[in-house]
């Protein structure tokens, strides 16, 4: 099985692994926010302006997103 992905804790995305796997992952959109291993959840959200989840998780970007994200 494939090791979990990283997802950023501010805004939810699934985070892509860097091209250099010693990089440090972090979100491109907010790039001072933690990310974590740690998420439940995984949504993909093709249109935010129609889905419920994305209102509830203030979503406006179509793609990946973790419903929850622990952030200790
Ligand atoms: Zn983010």
């Amino acid at each position: 099985m494939a090791k979990q992905p990283f997802a950023c804790g501010e805004c939810n995305r699934i985070l892509p692994d860097p091209e250099n796997k010693k990089d440090p992952v972090n979100c491109k959109w907010c790039p001072n926010a933690p990310v974590t291993t740690d998420w439940q959840g995984y949504v993909i959200i093709l249109n935010p302006e129609r889905s419920e989840v994305a209102k509830r998780l203030n979503i406006e970007d179509p793609g990946a997103y973790a419903l929850k994200v622990n952030i200790r």
